[in-house]
Order: C-alpha cells, then sequence, then structure tokens
C-alpha cells in the first residue's frame, strides 16, 4: 500500500501518480484503514489519500500521565478552548465563528487530558464545520481516530438483527449473527479488542483472548472474578496497580527476543489490575478458573529461572514466568526462543492425561512472535488416535489452542520463534508424554 501525505503542505515524494491503482483510498481512519487492509492483502494495489499529518503518537498521546507531571494538569493553554455540548444546542455551526479563542475544538477535547489530543482532533476555527448542527467530533492525521480510540468494538446481535420477530418493531435483516460472527472475530483479532466475557445474549462478546498492545499512555484494565491471571510484561513499560501495590514502570525489553527475562504480575481471582502504558507496549495475560489463590504480587525477571534445553537442531531458551514451584492455584507460564533453523516442543510431547507422576492433565496456549515480523513457523497437533490432526503455519501474534494431544513447533531457516506459553489443569505439575514413535531421538 501507498500512503500519500501532506505534511506542512508538501506531498511526501514516495507515491508514484503516474501509476495506474487498482481502488482509490479516501481517509485512513478506521474505515478507510481496514478498506485498504482488506483491498492490499487481496493484492490489489491501493492508492490512499489522507488529508492529515503523520504524528509522533509516543511523543503526543500522554493522557494518563499523572496530572503532576504535566505543568497544566492536563489542561490546555490559554487562547484553547474546547466546545461543551451545550454550545452545541445553543449555536450554529460553525461553532468556532466569532469566537475569541485561538483555537477551539470539539466537546471531546473537555474530557480530562484535552492538552494531548489537540493535535488529534481538528481546530474548528482553521477547519470550520458547516454541516447540520451536530457535535461532531472530526480528526485529522494518520489513522484518523483510531489513535484515540477505546478499543472497545460492539457487536450487533439477533435482538438487533431479528427485531421484528422478537418484538415486533423495525425489520428483520437477511442476515443473522451467526452469519457475520467469524467477521467480527476476524477484525477483533485483527485490532485487538479491549473488554472481558460477560455472556450478554443482546451483546456477544468480543474475542478479548489476546495480548494486549498498548499505545504510549493506554490503559487497560484486567479484572477475573472467577480466574486468577499472570499479566506478563511481554515488551514495553507499565504501571501496574494491584492489590494495594503500585509497581511503578516495570519492564525493560524492546521485544520479546529481547536476551533478558520479563516483569509479571499475578493476580487471584477478585483481584482487579489497573495497567498503564508508559511506552508502547504489549502485554500478555494468562488465566485460568480458580476459586482462590495467593495474594498479588511481582513476579521480577531475577527470580525467573533461564536455560538452553535440547541440543543441536533442537535447541532452545526457555525461561520459567510462573512455575510450580512458585504459588499459584492453576496456572503455570513460561515462554520460550527457537533459533531459525531449529524446532521446539520437540520432540513431540503432550499433557492430557490425569496420570501423575508420570502425565499430568494440562490445557496449553501458544501465543506466537517471529523476527522478522513476516516470517512464519509450523506447529502440528495431534493426538494417538489423530482425532486432532492439524498443521498450523503460525504467523505473528497467532494464538495456538492446545487442548489436548502432541503439539511440536518448527521454526524455518531466517526467522527466530517466540512464544508464550499458559498451562492449566486441575493439579499444577507439568509432567509430559513423548510420542513413542519420536522418543528414540532422545535416547540417542
Ligand atoms: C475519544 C474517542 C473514543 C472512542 N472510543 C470508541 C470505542 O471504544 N469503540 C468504538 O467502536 N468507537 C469508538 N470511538 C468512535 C470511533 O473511534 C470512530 O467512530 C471511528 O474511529 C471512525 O472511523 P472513520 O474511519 O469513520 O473516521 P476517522 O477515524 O475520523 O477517519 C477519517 C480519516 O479521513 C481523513 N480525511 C478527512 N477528510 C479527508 C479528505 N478530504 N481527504 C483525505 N482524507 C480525509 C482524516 O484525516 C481521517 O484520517 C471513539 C471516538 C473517540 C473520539
Amino acid at each position: 500500500m501507498n500512503l500519500i501525505r501532506f505534511v506542512q503542505g508538501n506531498a511526501q515524494p514516495e507515491v508514484d501518480l503516474k501509476k495506474t491503482y487498482d481502488a482509490i483510498v479516501v481517509g485512513s481512519g478506521a474505515a478507510g484503514g481496514m478498506a485498504a487492509h482488506v483491498l492490499t492483502s487481496h493484492g490489489m494495489k491501493v492508492l490512499m489519500l489522507e488529508a492529515g499529518k503523520k504524528l509522533d503518537i509516543n511523543a503526543e498521546l500522554k493522557s494518563t500521565e499523572w496530572p503532576y507531571e504535566h505543568p497544566r494538569r492536563g489542561e490546555m493553554p490559554p487562547g484553547h478552548h474546547a466546545l461543551t455540548l451545550n454550545e452545541y444546542t445553543v449555536r450554529k455551526p460553525p461553532y468556532a465563528a466569532g469566537s475569541s479563542y485561538k483555537s477551539v475544538y470539539s466537546y471531546v477535547q473537555g474530557w480530562s487530558g484535552s492538552d494531548y489530543s489537540k493535535n488529534i482532533v481538528v481546530d474548528e476555527k482553521h477547519h470550520p464545520y458547516s454541516g447540520t448542527n451536530y457535535a461532531w467530533v472530526r480528526a485529522r492525521l494518520l489513522g484518523g481516530k483510531t489513535n484515540i480510540w477505546g478499543r472497545l468494538a460492539l457487536r450487533l446481535s439477533d435482538y438487533d438483527f431479528k427485531a421484528k420477530s422478537r418484538d415486533g418493531y423495525g425489520e428483520d435483516w437477511p442476515i443473522s449473527y451467526a452469519d457475520i460472527a467469524p467477521y467480527y472475530d476476524k477484525v477483533d483479532l485483527y485490532l485487538g479488542i479491549s473488554g472481558v466475557k460477560e455472556n450478554l445474549p443482546q451483546l456477544p462478546d468480543s474475542l478479548f483472548h489476546r495480548p494486549n498492545r498498548l499505545a504510549p499512555a493506554e490503559a487497560m484494565r484486567v479484572a477475573l472474578p472467577d480466574a486468577e491471571a499472570c499479566i506478563v510484561i511481554l515488551s514495553g513499560k507499565v504501571t501496574i496497580e494491584a492489590g494495594g501495590h503500585t509497581w511503578r514502570d516495570i519492564g525493560e525489553r524492546g521485544s520479546v527476543f529481547d536476551d533478558r527475562a520479563p516483569y509479571a504480575v499475578y493476580l487471584p481471582p477478585g483481584e482487579a489490575a489497573q495497567i498503564v502504558a508508559k511506552t508502547a507496549a504489549e502485554i500478555g495475560v494468562g488465566s485460568a478458573p480458580a476459586s482462590a489463590g495467593p495474594p498479588a504480587r511481582l513476579i521480577e525477571p531475577a527470580s525467573m529461572k533461564r536455560f538452553k534445553r535440547g541440543e543441536g537442531s533442537n535447541t532452545r531458551y526457555v525461561c520459567d514466568i510462573l512455575p510450580q514451584t512458585e504459588p499459584a492455584s492453576h496456572l503455570l507460564l513460561v515462554e520460550v526462543v527457537t533459533p531459525a533453523g531449529h524446532s521446539s516442543s520437540y520432540p513431540p510431547h503432550k499433557h492430557d492425561t490425569d496420570n501423575l507422576p508420570a502425565e499430568s492433565s494440562l490445557e496449553e496456549t501458544y501465543y506466537h512472535r517471529l523476527k522478522p515480523a513476516q516470517g512464519f513457523a509450523f506447529q502440528r497437533v495431534y493426538t494417538d488416535d489423530r482425532s486432532i490432526d492439524e498443521a498450523l503455519a503460525v504467523e505473528d501474534h497467532d494464538v495456538v489452542l492446545v487442548p489436548r494431544g502432541y503439539h511440536p513447533v518448527v521454526v524455518p531457516h531466517g526467522y527466530d520463534s517466540y512464544y508464550l506459553n499458559v498451562m492449566a489443569g486441575p493439579k499444577r505439575e507439568w509432567h509430559f508424554k513423548n510420542d513413542p514413535a519420536h522418543e528414540w531421538m532422545l535416547k540417542r
């Protein structure tokens, strides 16, 4: 995809305007951005026209900075004004006409921390809105309002699609929730959606179970009433408040591939944690149903055991984040870096049968990252009876579920693999059984 950008009135020289494009997308916000993504991922050549500038979001977005860190406690400088909702009702557009303020912004600027997003929304003095009487929030920058949205993606349900059949009002749509749910899933996984499962029939749950990528100053909350959780700072720096503690500016990795262990925070069921990103950060949250657990605590990198496992092209590097020797009710977390051309979780092993001490019953998830990011790896998940037998091409940020069976990973030449494993089961012990067909290679 090519982007045409006008920065301070100058077109960037990167676009070939003599070329014929398959499609032109105007605006790079949620709508334009998604349209361009879908079209380009099907091989179309797309020209995107964006009226806004590209902002350095790391420098601009600090809305959850502490008020005392800002010279005006987050307020805009004198001469700048955020319209109140009342102004939309008592005035006619253009709303800034006749205003003595130098800059006038939409009401959204009146929310706390307005200084942080004043460069994101339109200055109504410079770009007067002359449409209908409407409290319009207009953004002018690359990415549009996705730079400040809350990452909640509320789904329609059959209460909406089949309203006429339910209550006699409106018309039934020719599609139902079941038709559209797979597309909601795709968008959720692509964007990264905040929220918790609530099982409401009128508001179907999004796909929340994935690591969260936070922009600087973005916040997320983890609060699971019936599950214990382990928050892993995969990369970036964050402040976490939980259980009466404040762990400020924790996280020392720029990437999961940095040669150091992560910070993590354990949360018992019902304990809430507030996470605020200081820098761009990626947060993994592993959870498992539990009725009780030890108190919330910080798990420091220095307390985690890091070691090499395997030989030759089966060598991989393991970090025990929350092993069975450390307190928790059901959860186990470990991360593994597998160098290019190597295999891991290999020879294939499984832990799906409660047969201690030979084997324990633990479900597992793999959250995959690849370096460079365009790479791929392969993971096979299979059982002895082949009732599960899937060979998966995994890409950066993919999650693989291992309900049972063997689950080896193989990484091709040129790409390093990282994965975060979250395991949980009734008995918190990791005892696995190798696939007898391949166990021979351990005995060489
Ligand atoms: C603070 C805030 C929080 C929000 N939180 C949520 C949330 O949690 N969940 C949710 O579902 N929604 C949320 N929303 C709403 C949601 O963000 C917007 O509805 C959505 O992002 C709009 O996307 P869009 O592509 O239609 O418009 P925009 O994001 O506004 O994108 C329009 C783009 O077009 C560009 N443009 C405009 N005119 C031109 C032109 N003439 N030529 C070229 N380019 C042009 C703009 O610069 C901009 O980049 C929130 C909105 C705000 C302001």
